[in-house]
């Protein structure tokens, strides 16, 4: 493919179209201004999982909490984690922290490089490009699932072997199209491109600046490219909330592993989905607290996991232990990172209890 565009175009022409037309079209963001491999490193683990537009806010509160390795490596994991709360996969910011540790002990606060960069926690194939490409300026291929888009359709790479194949080749192809002075520039551009052109449905190829030369566009096969995986099995799960009160704390646990390690939650319990089972009953059964009220259903997400959360609020007069369960005070619990649902139910809880005392 590379060859036909040789032979056929001249590549530098279709490069120069595809700068003119990011440096015109690119949106605004917080981390493309003041590129430092710090705010690229953020950003781009922020990006990973989560749109552009909602990564804003998060970016900026981040940049204003912990402005320099430094004062990230400091902060303690909860305040990490409390910040990152709603961007999910919290494994990613418990790698940042780590790997902030690491940079502030092993490399005094100096962002590494090369190998010692592909080390660090976190940084996989994609993040080891993107900082060196944005956060030195150096030569690297940096390829999100935009620009795989793009280099599929563009170079009509069929992905009948693994993934791993298909993107060795776009990998192979970019190491030779990325610009000779400014490789960062056309790489960005094509983060660009199939964020706002080369998008997954209905792509925008009459206005794209690499049309004439795109085989999918060329060959009318565009919805061909990228094949079509099988949709997830989605599962669904109802699960009973115990918002148990005593005095001024709530009973709650902190996860010790898994996708939540370290977030907490209240206590529950897994309901079958016929709904004949009556959620505030169970709760009665394993946890003999005072009934209060119900308080709002709460629906969310996580992975393939559609969970509907049932939540009610208990009393009790004592203080008592219960399994891994601890008492928090509910000034302290504002400040602690919760699962996503159980984060809608504390807020309503913070709001019922204004109300209440
Ligand atoms: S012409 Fe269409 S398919 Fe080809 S790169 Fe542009 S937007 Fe994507």
């Amino acid at each position: 493919m590379a060859k036909r565009l040789e032979k056929n175009t001249q590549i530098s022409l279709i490069r120069r179209r595809l700068h003119q037309w990011f440096l015109k079209k690119k949106r605004s963001f917080p981390w493309r201004e003041k590129k430092t491999p710090y705010r690229v490193w953020i950003s781009e683990i922020m990006l990973q999982q989560t749109r552009s537009e909602v990564v804003v806010a998060y970016f900026n509160r981040w940049m204003r909490l912990f402005p320099s390795i430094e004062s990230l490596a400091k902060a303690p994991l909860d305040q990490i984690l409390k910040t990152w709360e709603g961007l999910g996969y919290y494994q990613r910011a418990r790698n940042i922290h780590q790997a902030a540790h690491i940079i502030v002990e092993k490399y005094q606060g100096v962002f590494p490089q090369g190998e010692k960069l592909k080390d660090l926690p976190g940084v996989g194939r994609y993040t080891y490009g993107a900082i060196t490409l944005f956060g030195w300026e150096k030569r690297a291929v940096a390829i999100d699932a935009n620009v795989f888009r793009v280099m599929i359709r563009f170079l009509g790479i069929r992905e009948e072997g693994s993934r791993s194949v298909a993107y060795d080749k776009a990998e192979k192809f970019l190491e030779t199209f990325l610009c000779a002075k400014r490789p960062w520039l056309t790489n960005e551009a094509l983060i660009e491109l199939g964020a706002l052109m080369c998008i997954t449905s209905q792509p925008f190829c009459s206005l794209c600046p690499l049309r004439l030369v795109c085989y999918a566009f060329i060959h009318d096969c565009v919805v061909d490219y990228p094949k079509k995986k099988n949709p997830k099995k989605v599962y669904f799960l109802k699960r009973a909330v115990a918002v148990v009160l005593h005095k001024n704390k709530l009973l709650v646990l902190q996860n010790k592993q898994g996708l939540f390690a370290d977030l907490y939650q209240f206590p529950y319990i897994d309901l079958d989905n016929t709904g004949q089972e009556n959620p505030e009953k169970v709760l009665q059964k394993r946890f003999p607290f005072l009934f209060l009220q119900p308080l709002r259903v709460v629906e969310h997400s996580f992975t393939q996991y559609r969970v509907t959360l049932v939540p009610f609020l208990f009393e009790t007069k004592e203080e008592r232990i219960l399994h891994d369960y601890k008492w928090e005070e509910i000034e302290r619990l504002r400040h602690l990172p919760f699962c996503s649902g159980h984060r809608q139910i504390f807020h309503q809880i913070d709001e019922e209890l204004s109300l209440l005392f």
